[in-house]
């Protein structure tokens, strides 16, 4: 294998941030672990999905994106995404249409390297929400 081979497969092509699925696999094992951390678990997920929509479906980017929109411009709990856009996830069970969006080709400059190595509950708390927000922006 040469360099420019190892470079490929350990840069994600979406993100561009080397081993990202390892960096958010680190983040979510953290707020699943650690209840100071948990509050902005939803956000962390909705955040990473989106930024990889490539890889979903067009339904599976429709849900991260109303969950985030929720959190952050209607003050649903970023933790445990409560309450919830009345009658979305009926909608989205149901198969009835929402609507589609096209995920941009560039990924942005914020990516889940900004909330890794946070000092402590608050400060990762601030860059997830700095992230969610610049994700939001993207899209
Ligand atoms: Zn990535």
């Amino acid at each position: 294998m040469s360099t420019q081979d190892h470079e490929t497969t350990a840069v994600c092509p979406r993100c561009g941030v080397a081993d990202c699925r390892r960096a958010f696999d680190e983040l979510y094992a953290k707020e699943f672990s650690d209840h100071a951390y948990a509050a902005v678990h939803l956000l962390t997920v909705d955040a990473y999905s989106l930024q990889h929509g490539e890889e979903r479906s067009a339904r599976s980017n429709t849900y991260h994106l109303v969950r985030l929109t929720a959190a952050l411009e209607f003050a649903a709990d970023s933790g445990t995404g409560s309450p919830e856009p009345r009658g979305w996830r009926e909608r989205i069970e149901r198969g009835i249409a929402l609507p589609d969006f096209a995920i941009p080709a560039d990924p942005g400059e914020m990516t889940v390297a900004h909330p890794t190595g946070a000092a402590g509950p608050a400060e990762h708390g601030e860059r997830v929400r700095e992230w969610a927000w610049a994700e939001l922006e993207r899209l």
